[in-house]
């Protein structure tokens, strides 16, 4: 929708039980971020449509879910502990920091006051690990879930001996002490993503980039966001990583402006490189028919978890008006959608309905779990509670079902409405 504020999202959000702020009755913690129950089941789904399309249906890829705690040989081999920095202003009056790629000028945002001279900030946080006499031990909450999967490739060559080219997949937590968290779900302390690392050989990269950059276009449509607003940034070299040769960001126009949702980078072999180097270990790979020894290079494509909630839920915003009245509904693709379907009866105090709509609901459960119940208030608030949660169908039991097994179906996004015989309920909705 034209307008969406991000203000009205995150409205939404809170109030049909999407995201929360974190920790919130102790005034919230800045960075952090709850997903109540439909945010919850919409980031599930989100994450196993992915995990579906990139990890479980190809022959290719190998899923990981690899330690968030990673000792600092990792992080010093990765060259996180020297690189993974942001440069950081600090306003010398209210003493708030900020990064300095996104102030400009050299006067404090919030008072006006004079700002330091840019230092670099590391990013990474670090975790004190037992108390023996010896002392602590330094460890890291990862920073990007990548290293999990290069620390554990030698694991995977040993146990199932793959062909190049392959990939070690994974989705879950990163941890980033980003100096001023913002926009919502967009920038925090705290985050899911997934992501793979694609082996290949060096030579094959130029050719592999362009098939994961189509892949990622393919997922930015099916995941349900608006491909209009989605565009592609060459990342110049100043602006790369340390470790990229190329990198694509996909960014997305959110009510904030347009930033990056996703990212394309060609590794080259520097991580297993570096890995074999401070590890000793050989991480190299043998191509059986050439006999010919590498460490193979790598494409790695990136889906931040929660900036693809923000980006599905942006898309799927839409205010309308029907029969007369003004409503607000979440066009969301069914694969996503936390709840598939509500049933309900289309009186609370009638017994055979209730009876009647129990026992749909418990045919429609055997094929998909996540189907609702809802008896409160009139038919039409109970159909406008779904809509803004984006519940793709409503199912109405009322006095002509008990008459004839059909009942009414009604969909989200144009309000009609139809009947459908039960036999018929679960290849109508699924
Ligand atoms: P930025 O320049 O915005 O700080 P980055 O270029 O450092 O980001 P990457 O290292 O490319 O980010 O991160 C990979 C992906 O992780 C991003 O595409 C994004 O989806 C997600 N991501 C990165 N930082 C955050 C964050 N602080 N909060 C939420 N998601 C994030």
């Amino acid at each position: 929708m034209e307008g969406l504020t991000l203000d009205t999202l995150v409205s939404l959000a809170k109030r049909r039980g999407f995201v929360y702020p974190g920790s919130e009755i102790y005034g919230g913690l800045a960075g952090t971020f709850d997903y109540g129950p439909m945010g919850v089941a919409l980031k599930k789904n989100i994450e196993q449509l992915w995990w579906n399309r990139f990890v479980a249906t190809r022959d290719d890829m190998y899923g990981l879910d690899s330690s968030i705690i990673m000792p600092e040989a990792v992080w010093k081999a990765s060259g996180h502990l020297e690189g993974f920095t942001d440069p950081m202003v600090e306003c010398e009056k209210c003493k708030h920091r900020f990064r300095a790629d996104h102030v400009e000028g050299e006067k404090c945002p919030d008072c006006g006051g004079k700002l330091s001279a840019a230092r670099q900030f590391n990013l990474l946080f670090p975790v004190e690990m037992g108390a023996a006499s010896g002392g602590t031990t330094t460890g890291y909450l990862r920073g990007e879930i990548a290293q999990g999967m290069f620390v554990n490739f030698k694991n995977v060559i040993d146990s199932f001996h793959p062909k190049l080219p392959f990939g070690l997949a994974q989705s879950g937590k990163a941890f980033r002490n980003e100096i001023a968290p913002r926009e919502f779900l967009f920038r925090v302390r705290e985050f899911d993503l997934m992501e793979f690392e694609y082996f290949i050989r060096p030579d094959m990269w130029e050719e592999r980039f362009e098939y994961w950059r189509k892949e990622m276009w393919a997922w930015i449509e099916e995941v349900g966001i608006d491909k209009e607003k989605v565009h592609e940034l060459e990342v110049s070299a100043d602006d790369r990583a340390h470790y990229s040769k190329r990198t694509i960001d996909f960014e997305f126009d959110f009510p904030f402006g347009r930033k990056e949702l996703y990212g394309l980078a060609y590794r080259t072999d520097y991580d297993l490189s570096r890995h074999g180097e401070a590890s000793k270990e050989n991480l190299t790979y043998l191509d059986e028919e050439t006999k010919e020894k590498f460490v193979p290079h790598v494409i790695e494509p990136t889906f931040g978890l929660g900036r693809t909630v923000l980006a599905v839920l942006a898309s799927a915003y839409r205010e309308d008006e029907l029969g007369g009245e003004k409503r607000v509904y979440l066009a969301l693709p069914p694969a996503v959608a936390p709840v598939k379907a509500m049933v309900s009866p289309l009186l609370k105090n009638k017994p055979e309905l209730v009876a009647k709509a129990r026992e749909v609901r418990e045919m429609l459960r055997k094929v998909n779990p996540a189907i609702a119940w809802d008896d409160n208030g009139n038919i039409g608030k109970r159909y406008r509670r779904q809509d803004e949660i984006g519940t793709p169908y409503c199912v109405t039991i009322d006095f002509d079902t008990l008459e004839d097994n059909t009942v009414t179906v009604r969909d989200r996004d144009t309000g009609e409405q139809k009947r459908v015989a039960i036999a018929d309920l679960s290849s109508t909705l699924f």
